[in-house]
């Protein structure tokens, strides 16, 4: 019996081949690939400037150091995600605020964002669930009433649209962050951006990127350069970035097949799942259903040889969370959401005839 697990990469031989000249040049990092894929980056989402490092992780640690986040502050975001669209404002000693989501979408609840604003709250993180981007007009309005920072968490999103424009234009955020981790729509190993329109964030999250160092034209010699504040080593390698150059390639395939793969389930399979809002047009990276026993169902998945995951435990009732305040029964659509969800294959070498036999196995354990 074949074995599907939830979501799986897509590499083909130009993917092979954009690698192995990149292994054939005299740069593995800190060369020319790097550059190239945050153009390309920038041609597909629109946004001005991109900063492509190591992880969306390290993505989101230096979206909240060029936002200077610190401690005391506040940082609004949802609790059905990963745990690094929170973790990012912990680094930094700021205060998670989370904020509960919307039954339909398993997107943060725009309406219920006013309550958790404070007077120490300086930014919100807003995740694009399975794909789908959150409603980024009304969040942008809230966050102009309350001058706050928007840094959009799009780690699912790479491909979508909201009202007409990709996520990563930025014209509702100041910061827009991707992953490309192999379960991500696209791929390079492990890696991650940040797209922004701003000069002057760009230029911190270059510096913040590597060691805090700055080099410019004023400085005498080539070899002078000044730390002025402490950052990291969260480079993309040239290697990473010559996987993900020839996999944007394939973004606009990836997105299609994805699309009639939701559209396959949904109109066969006949299970509660999430709604597409009007103002979407998704590149799907999850396909979550509720299901009533999901325990049950999971355990008799894996001995049908479906591989399914849990999207996602509610970030407050991590033990490090409690130890914050947080606690079961703080956000219930959240936890509602969490008791019932499972997401099933998503990918796009999927064929019709293996969503038939998902189909089919799905059908038997229910
Ligand atoms: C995967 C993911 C991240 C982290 O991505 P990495 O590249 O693995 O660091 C952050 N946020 C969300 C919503 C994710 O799904």
């Amino acid at each position: 019996m074949k074995t599907y697990n939830y979501g799986k990469q897509h590499l083909d031989f130009s993917d092979i081949m954009s690698v192995v000249g990149v292994l054939r040049s005299p740069f593995l990092t800190c060369g020319p690939k790097v550059k190239e894929f945050e153009s390309a980056l920038c041609a597909y989402t629109g946004s001005k400037y991109c900063v492509a490092v190591n992880s969306a992780t390290s993505a989101l640690h230096i979206a909240m150091l060029a936002l200077d986040i610190k401690c005391d502050d506040e940082v609004i975001t949802s609790p059905i995600t990963f745990l690094a669209s929170a973790n990012c404002a912990r680094y930094c000693g700021a205060k998670v605020k989370f904020c509960d989501i919307e039954e339909t979408t398993a997107n943060i609840d725009p309406l219920k964002i006013e309550s958790c604003v404070t007077n120490k709250t300086k930014a919100i993180i807003p995740v694009h669930f399975a794909g789908q981007s959150c409603d980024m007009e009304e969040i942008y309005k809230i966050a102009k009433k309350y001058n706050l920072k928007v840094v959009e968490d799009a780690a699912h999103a790479i491909g979508s649209e909201y009202k007409g424009k990709k996520v990563g234009c930025c014209e509702f955020s100041d910061m827009t962050v991707f992953s490309f981790h192999p379960v991500k729509t696209i791929t390079t190993g492990e890696g991650g951006a940040v797209c922004t329109n701003n000069e002057e964030l760009y230029k911190k999250l270059l510096a913040f990127r590597s060691h805090g160092m700055h080099k410019d034209g004023a400085m005498k010699n080539n070899w002078e350069y000044e730390m002025r504040e402490l950052g990291y080593n969260y480079r993309m390698t040239d290697i990473q970035a010559a996987l993900g150059v020839s996999q944007l390639k394939k973004l606009n395939f990836f997105k299609k097949r994805r699309r009639e793969i939701v559209d396959y389930y949904n109109n066969n399979l006949g299970l509660p799942h999430l709604i597409e809002k009007e103002f979407s047009n998704a590149c799907f990276h999850l396909y979550p259903v509720m299901v009533r026993n999901r325990a049950e169902f999971y355990k008799r998945a894996r001995a049908e040889k479906l591989n399914l995951q849990v999207h996602y435990i509610p970030v407050h009732t991590q033990p490090y969370y409690k130890e914050q305040g947080y606690n079961w029964g703080d956000f219930p659509n959240a936890e509602i959401y969490y008791k019932k969800c499972i997401s099933l294959p998503l990918y796009p070498d999927l064929k019709n005839s293996d969503l038939d036999e998902i189909i089919r196995r799905i059908k038997e354990i229910l």
